[in-house]
């Protein structure tokens, strides 16, 4: 049983211990210590890194309370080594791990719901409770939470007997066996929990709602609590505010200033949409009667355009009419056909021009890739009037 130095005190950084096994596994080693003040990955929060022996710490886990630290180099068993936890990495852990406890604590106080799941990942914190929260509830739930930080809660720890357990209301995701722990913030949350948490509700900064969404019938939220919390508000606030200033608008009027430019936008293409189809237009009259098969290449159609172009001309008699625009690095198209089946064109550009596309025998559309000249030479060798 190692002896478990991270409850002792969570603000320990470094300690002695004895090497009791280390033993190769793959390409890293096993090693086991009489005590550590390494956090093994539980309860949600993930395992403490940092340096033992002077070699790294890379994972570490528990099994039957002995606590295995995977490590890149091995340590001589009998030694005495110096650990050393990541301090900032299992502080961010501490902060965020508390601050879930807080905000848990406030929604199933108010909703009578559990919390289901729990999970640190690197970016987000995300817990899941199993009830609907009301979008508009967040702002108070939040607040709520924050209090308990204003308010400077503190934090405690205590091993309470089966009969004090009892007598208990507290949070807990299992049925829990043998001595449980049992973790509260003042009186805002009262939860069974293994991990490391701050001794009081100050030290985690701020705890920020990031978003909240259906899932399994209840709900998903992602959450930021101290350090990740700040960093993230400094990251969006800087972008907003660099789209402020290239909108000429204050930072907190952007989606305002983004939704004018998108309706001017779409205005823009309506205009746009309108000169191109009155040059079609025009373009379609200059056909010389009697033209069975024509192609055209235009700069800038899109698909509406090309089949609208294409229809143009069929009315003016073609049979066969096909409309190409650059695209990415080919061309997109639309062929009609009034008559044969058009299909047979996307078949033959196959192999010349890795043409992808298809429809109906009236109708086909599709990309191609290849020199400009080269599909003018295709289409003008199945009798087609090129036009640009
Ligand atoms: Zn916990």
């Amino acid at each position: 049983m190692t002896e478990k130095l991270y409850y002792l005190d969570a603000y320990a950084t470094k300690f002695t211990a004895k090497v009791l096994e280390c033993t190769e596994d793959k390409k890293n080693w096993k090693v086991v210590l009489d005590r550590t003040l390494f956090y093994p990955e539980g309860g949600g929060q993930p395992a403490d890194m940092g340096t033992l022996g002077g070699v790294k710490v890379l994972d570490v886990h528990e099994k039957d309370d002995i606590v295995t630290h995977t490590t890149d180099k091995p340590l001589e068993v009998g030694a005495e080594v110096e650990g050393e936890i990541d301090w900032e990495r299992r502080f961010d852990l501490m902060q965020n791990h508390s601050g879930e406890h807080i905000l848990s604590g406030v929604i199933c106080a108010k909703y009578g719901c559990d919390n289901v799941g729990f999970h640190m990942g690197k970016e987000m914190i995300t817990i899941d409770l199993n009830t609907k929260i009301p979008e508009e509830d967040l702002p108070w739930l939040e607040e709520k939470a924050n209090e308990a930080i204003w308010n400077n809660a503190p934090v405690g720890i205590r091993y309470p007997s089966k009969e004090e357990l009892d007598a208990l209301d507290y949070r807990s995701k299992k049925e829990l066996e043998g001595q449980v722990r049992i973790v509260n913030v003042g009186e805002y949350d009262c939860c069974a929990c293994c991990g490391t948490h701050v001794k009081l509700a100050g030290e985690v900064g701020q705890i920020k709602i990031i978003s909240a969404q259906n899932y399994k019938g209840g709900t998903r939220l992602e959450l930021l609590c101290g350090k990740r919390a700040l960093q993230d508000f400094r990251k969006k606030n800087d972008v907003s505010a660099e789209a402020g200033k290239l909108l000429s608008v204050p930072a907190d009027k952007v989606d305002g200033a983004v939704k004018n430019l998108l309706a001017e936008r779409d205005e823009l293409n309506q205009a746009l949409t309108q000169l191109k189809w009155k040059y079609f237009g025009l373009k379609a009259e200059q056909v010389a009667e009697g033209t069975e098969n024509i192609l055209f290449f235009g700069e800038g159609l899109n698909s509406k355009d090309m089949t609208h172009f294409a229809d143009l001309l069929l009315k003016k008699g073609a049979k066969r009419t096909a409309v190409f625009s650059p695209s990415g690095d080919g061309f997109a198209f639309v062929l009609l056909s009034s008559e044969k089946d058009g299909r047979e064109f996307t078949d033959a550009m196959k192999e010349p021009f890795a043409c992808k596309g298809g429809g109906k025998p009236d109708a086909v559309q599709g990309r191609v890739t290849g020199d400009k000249k080269d599909i003018k030479a295709f289409f003008e060798e199945k009798g087609f009037l090129v036009e640009e």
